[in-house]
């Protein structure tokens, strides 16, 4: 029997992105979070939006017809749902990362955004499920709703992570829950405004299916109260924050506050630049400037280019800039000015991949060839 997992998972992912690039939905968030005004309700109606053609794509392309006996086996389901699933978690945290470094920023609070971890179990039981029916007819519901619920899980951990982190280094996080619509009366219930670190009840975080209700944090400048000792003292003094956090807050497990965050980092950012080769659209989220930034924190060498018109000189003085990852990848940046390829643009060489040009928007920049 032929293998079809590989190029059913193909098909997929080439149905994802296309619908994915002609998203007007996605690229106004894309523009928000590029100018720095997306919120986390922005980063919820992305992580729908993501969901909603995700499931799309796998309805396209899944039906008992295309299955071997009608049936999805566990290890095809494993290799479609996992990539496809991780790569909607790549998209959506790297929103989420964007928005929780703003909110950061404009609040005045000097710690880094935290990428929550990937939950492998919601994967897994949306494998299971799907590979536990004869006929993969009977189960092909669970492509649709549970995808844009996990979707949106995503950036309901990346609330969570945040603020409980907040909250542990001695701010006092308020989280906003609002009903969507009519939703329904558990989620009318748990509707409210509840701040750390006395009364905020777990289920803020959780939805059912068809839940489009809203969670959002925006963190607070000003006073903020030391929950060690309860004085008040001004964000100023954050850096003693930092201390504090080295010395260490007892947590449930073992690992301190700032271990995990340099653990989740590891985890999610290794690759960073790497993502941009296979997510170009990804760029269009960035301004130039803070590309740069975002490479340059996450540990990349970043250079001005070392030929053509902009050898060697500096960003902050009109130049590009480069970095080099995973070996013989290549990703830079050339400004509008003289620039042979209509615009500034973002070039990204692999060995695998070969090079691509592309906009500001992401959208690659096709060539015109001479003829020889
Ligand atoms: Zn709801």
């Amino acid at each position: 029997m032929t293998d079809i997992a590989p190029s059913l998972l193909k098909s997929i992912q080439k149905d994802f992105q296309t619908m994915f690039d002609k998203s007007d939905v996605i690229s106004s968030l894309y523009a928000k979070v590029r100018d720095g005004t997306a919120t986390y309700v922005e980063a919820n109606k992305f992580a729908i939006e993501t969901g909603d053609i995700l499931a799309q794509a796998l309805k396209n392309n899944l039906s008992s017809d295309v299955l071997p006996d009608g049936k999805m086996y566990y290890n095809i389901a494993e290799r479609i749902f996992t990539p496809t699933m991780t790569n909607n978690y790549d998209l959506i945290t790297d929103v989420t990362n964007q928005v929780q470094t703003a909110l950061n920023k404009s609040a005045n609070i000097g710690i880094k955004a935290i990428i929550p971890e990937l939950n492998q179990d919601r994967i897994l039981g949306i494998i299971n499920k799907i590979s536990s029916a004869s006929d993969f007819n009977d189960v092909a519901w669970v492509l649709d709703e549970p995808i844009k619920n996990f979707s949106q899980s995503i950036v309901d951990d990346s609330i969570r992570e945040n603020a409980e982190f907040h909250a542990k280094s001695g701010l006092q996080p308020v989280i906003v829950r609002k009903v969507a619509g009519d939703c329904c009366d558990w989620c009318k219930a748990i509707a409210g405004t509840y701040t750390y670190p006395n009364n905020v009840p777990h289920d803020v975080y959780r939805r059912h299916q068809r839940c489009r209700c809203t969670v959002d944090y925006v963190p607070r400048n000003g006073k903020i109260q030391n929950v060690h000792t309860k004085k008040w003292r001004s964000e100023s003094e954050s850096d003693k924050i930092e201390t504090r956090k080295s010395v260490g807050i007892e947590t449930k497990n073992s690992e301190t506050p700032q271990e995990k965050e340099k653990r989740i980092k590891q985890e999610n950012e290794l690759g960073f630049a790497e993502k941009f080769a296979t997510h170009p659209k990804m760029l269009q989220a960035y301004k130039p400037q803070g590309l740069k930034a975002a490479l340059a924190n996450k540990g990349y060498e970043v250079k001005p280019l070392n030929s053509g018109n902009f050898k060697g000189v500096a960003f902050e003085e009109g130049g590009g800039f480069k970095v080099n990852f995973g070996g013989d990848g290549i990703l830079m940046y050339h400004p509008e000015s003289r620039s042979h390829h209509g615009g500034a643009y973002y070039k990204i060489s692999t060995g695998k991949g070969g090079i691509h040009r592309y906009d500001t928007n992401g959208n690659e920049i096709i060539e015109k060839r001479d003829t020889q």
